[in-house]
């Protein structure tokens, strides 16, 4: 029972979290304004204002704390943006609030159970916010809390002196810092820092009258000392996830082994543990709990056992938010012959709030084909634009944001610095969409092994 518990650095990544951005990358946010309204283009984002208003809105409750243990379900055809947004919230989220993104598919797999990589999933995305005292090394950023009376000694407000020019801190921050541990100046002093020459004197309690301040000139630092000892140690702030916890706390290596994305099984006494550990921390203020977000993408992949596993977990005092995305209508639930809404139990159904996305029109195709062309750095002439674009309406989204690459690639060949309409039908021709992939199925059934 000695394992020590570590929380690890905030330098550290989870290099197993999924990044499937390559398709999104032109994804920058959710493009809302202030009021959580949807700007018409922006962010990299194009239509679909009321599900990316809901996402804004479940992302402000997120950001309140007012929304941990709900979930939440995209439902909507194939690319109708449903990964787009979730991936526009996580951008939106400040830097510490884990997102985690899997596809349900990957619950199912040899190295552990189903179970085990959902409480993974769920582990990474909440986060532990904590607080440690550390030295202040000389010439670092610092932020100094001091009094100061400006106008008269009935007027006292706080300054907080926050800079990231090393000059500046230099000045300010360790020359002060020296100067009052050197002469030894009590709280409540007036110490005064000449900016130019750097020359840091004491003039004691009495000079608290506006005039004497202002007779000093625009080059001279007023700092009245804080109340009690001068801080040489500052507070430092880090997040990481319990997941990274687990996984540093369950073995030697435990580092490696996050670097590695083979963390294996983790022992429940262990999470029990940590649980513990950071529960102390929380009461003794040294560490706070942020709920995070879990997306589960195909949401429909997960069998019942998973969907009962999840719906404890979100009762779970520690739990994201969880938010699922479906293309499906009703289907069965996979492990039962039960047919349910975009196969999910109805108990499971019933706590979720559904945000529907519906498809595009060709004008909203045509400007996400165009976000994606400047992304990719690729031009198209205005006719295979428009060829394009009625590709995406007879095939898919997806399909057609895929075929700018490769119709560059034959653009290119002939050293053509734009994509013709020919480059698109050429890669048309080479690469097939689901329908034509279907249809060709049908044809070749006689001479097909299945
Ligand atoms: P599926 O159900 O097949 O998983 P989906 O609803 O998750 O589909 P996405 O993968 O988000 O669809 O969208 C397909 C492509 O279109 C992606 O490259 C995505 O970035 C882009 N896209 C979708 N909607 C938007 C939008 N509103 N603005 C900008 N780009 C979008």
């Amino acid at each position: 029972m000695a394992t020590q518990i570590t929380a690890g650095t905030s330098e550290l990544r989870d290099i197993t979290k999924m990044e499937r951005i390559g398709a999104h990358s032109h994804v920058r946010g959710l493009g809302l304004d202030d009021r959580l309204e949807p700007r018409e283009n922006s962010q990299g984002m194009v239509g679909q204002g009321k599900a990316r208003k809901a996402a804004g809105m479940i992302l402000r409750m997120v950001q309140e704390g007012r929304i941990a243990g709900r979930a939440i379900l995209f439902a909507g055809p194939p690319s109708t943006g449903k990964t787009a947004i979730a991936l526009g919230m996580a951008q939106t989220l400040g830097q510490d609030v884990p997102f985690t993104m899997i596809a349900a598919s990957e619950v199912f797999s040899l190295s552990m159970s189903k179970t085990e990589a959902l409480t993974q999933a769920i582990r990474r995305s909440i986060g532990v916010r904590i607080r440690e005292e550390t030295e202040i090394i000389e010439g670092e950023v610092v932020e100094i809390q001091i009094d100061r009376s400006l106008t008269g000694a009935t007027k006292t407000g706080k300054l907080t002196i926050k800079t990231t020019d090393m000059e500046t801190i230099y000045d300010l921050g360790t020359k002060m810092i020296d100067a009052l541990s050197k002469e030894k100046v009590l709280a409540g002093d007036v110490i005064i820092i000449d900016k130019t020459s750097g020359k840091v004197s004491k003039l004691g309690r009495s000079f608290t009258r506006s005039r004497d301040y202002d007779a000093m000139g625009a080059d001279t630092k007023f700092v009245q000392c804080p109340e009690g000892e001068i801080q040489k140690r500052k507070e430092v702030v880090h997040t990481v996830s319990l997941h990274e916890i687990d996984v540093i706390n369950s073995r030697t290596q435990g580092f490696l082994a996050l670097f590695a994305g083979d963390t294996g099984e983790i022992k429940p006494e262990l999470r029990e543990q940590i649980n513990t550990k950071v529960a102390e921390w929380r009461e003794e203020g040294k560490a706070e709990i942020i709920p995070g977000v879990l997306f589960i993408d195909e949401v429909h992949m997960l069998d019942i056992e998973c969907f009962s596993f999840l719906n404890r977990a979100l009762e779970n005092e520690l739990s994201p938010l969880v938010i699922m995305a479906s293309n499906r209508g009703m289907s069965r639930i996979r492990g039962t012959n039960v047919r349910s809404p975009h196969g999910l139990p109805v108990d499971l159904l019933d706590r979720v709030l559904i945000v529907s996305t519906r498809p595009y029109s060709e004008e909203e195709i045509q400007q996400i084909i165009q976000i994606r062309c400047e992304e990719e750095d690729v031009t198209l002439t205005s006719d295979s634009l428009n060829v394009l674009t009625s590709m995406a309406s007879s095939t898919t989204l997806r399909y057609a944001l895929n075929l700018i690459s490769c119709a560059q690639m034959i653009s290119r060949k002939r050293k053509a610095e734009q994509v013709s309409v020919e480059d698109l039908r050429r890669a048309y021709t080479y690469f097939m969409d689901e329908k034509r992939s279907v249809q060709w199925l049908k044809e070749q059934q006689g001479s097909l092994v299945f």
